[in-house]
């Protein structure tokens, strides 16, 4: 028996050899000319990811959430009004990080499931004077995606920067900033980006530099202040040194290799595969019969599924089950749901075979806690939607 079990959590994901390799690779020196090529390379091919070539990347040791932070930090000064849109867990931790440096902040918050309609943000921001705006593009503790190929042009509209929290779509849920006129596209190295965690990974458009710029305070964070870093990223991209706090020297090794994996495969294709996989994945957990937290099937993200578990069945024994069957899923986040849904992550190195064997190990834990379904339905569909 081999001595894994598939791990298909919304992040951390399962990373590729060469991903890993690089992590375990001896550390060098951070000003060593291997690592600064691999760092310069590295801020060269997010700008080909995110596809946002007028973009200033940075990377900067830290979760998704000093991404969040990053973006936060910058762009609000105390006193300016920013507006919210949250589907979830994660759209409020913004209302919580924005006020912290000093926003007033309005959130437009959805109720479960649901997303918050280009209309009512427009009705919002057609007020006027918000400085900026944040919208989660999957919020993983639903499992709903917002669209936001229209956020860009809204933002500009109404002289509003707009902000993407991308860290469960970024590299796996298609994503074209400078078209879409995003501008910060944020993520974090442990989900699609497909690097262990430990990296925030950010991308700023010409005019959130310029609102930078254009402050009247300094930046309250000493950390994620851009001032301190922008001279780094630039130093490295032209393939010199610099230097402000330690870079995380291996990590960074890493995402310059997973980001050449991600550019081999193609943006097209790896979106198409992304989106191949979540159908497979939510026409098998239709097919036995379970409920999904997203309202409707467009809201549906293609990098994770949440769904509601059966009617009393407990989520840790069930965990365990579909564990025991050959594949690890997480339980529930959002605290009004997080006792009744389970969570699956399907993105990164995910093939169909893993889809099919996770649908098999629910099936698994499913038939266990007593649910009524046709043994191997959830199988059969997921393969169905695979080969057609
Ligand atoms: N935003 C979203 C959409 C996320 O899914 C997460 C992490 N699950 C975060 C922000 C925060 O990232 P981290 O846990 O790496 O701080």
């Amino acid at each position: 028996m081999k001595g894994r079990t598939l791990l298909m959590i919304p992040g951390p994901i399962e990373f590729e050899p060469e991903v890993l390799q690089a992590l375990g690779a001896p550390t060098t020196s951070h000003v060593a000319p291997a690592f600064v090529d691999a760092f310069g390379r590295a801020l060269e091919r997010m700008r080909d990811v995110w596809q946002c070539p007028s973009g200033q990347p940075f990377v900067v040791a830290g979760s998704g959430t000093l991404a969040m932070e990053l973006a936060g930090a910058n762009l609000v000064e105390p006193g300016d009004r920013a507006l919210v849109v949250s589907t979830g867990v994660f759209g409020d931790r913004f209302e919580d990080l924005l006020g912290r440096h000093g926003a007033a902040v309005t959130v437009l918050r959805a109720p479960v499931g649901e997303i918050v309609a280009a209309s009512a943000m427009e009705e919002e921001l057609v007020r006027g004077g918000y400085k900026l705006v944040t919208v989660t593009h999957v919020d993983t503790s639903t499992g709903v995606r917002m669209d936001v190929t229209k956020l860009g042009e809204l933002g500009r509209k109404y002289g509003t920067l707009t902000v993407v929290d991308g860290v469960c779509s970024v590299a796996g849920e298609e994503i074209r900033q400078e078209e879409w006129k995003l501008d910060i596209v944020l993520t974090a190295s442990q989900k699609a980006i497909g690097v262990p965690p430990g990296l925030a990974l950010l991308m700023a458009s010409p005019r959130a530099l310029e609102a930078f710029h254009a402050r009247r305070r300094p930046v309250g964070s000493y950390y994620a202040d851009w001032s301190k870093w922008l001279p780094v990223m630039k130093a490295y991209e032209n393939r010199t040194p610099s230097y402000f706090g330690t870079p995380a020297v291996n990590l960074v090794a890493a995402l310059d290799v997973s980001l050449g994996q991600i550019l081999a495969e193609g943006m097209p294709a790896r979106f198409a595969r992304h989106a191949l996989l979540a159908k497979a994945f939510q026409a098998g957990m239709d097919a036995v019969r379970l409920t999904q937290v997203p309202a409707k099937p467009p809201y549906r993200a293609h990098t994770l599924t949440a769904c509601y578990a059966p009617e009393g069945i407990g989520i840790p024994a069930f965990l365990e089950d579909v564990k025991n069957a050959g594949a690890i899923v997480a339980g529930g986040l959002h605290p009004a749901i997080k006792d009744r849904t389970f969570r699956v992550g399907h993105m990164g190195a995910v093939r169909g075979a893993d889809v099919l064997a996770t649908v098999g190990a629910i099936e698994a834990g499913l038939r266990r806690a007593g649910h009524r379904f046709d043994a191997g339905a959830g199988v059969a569909a997921a393969q169905r939607v695979l080969l057609s």
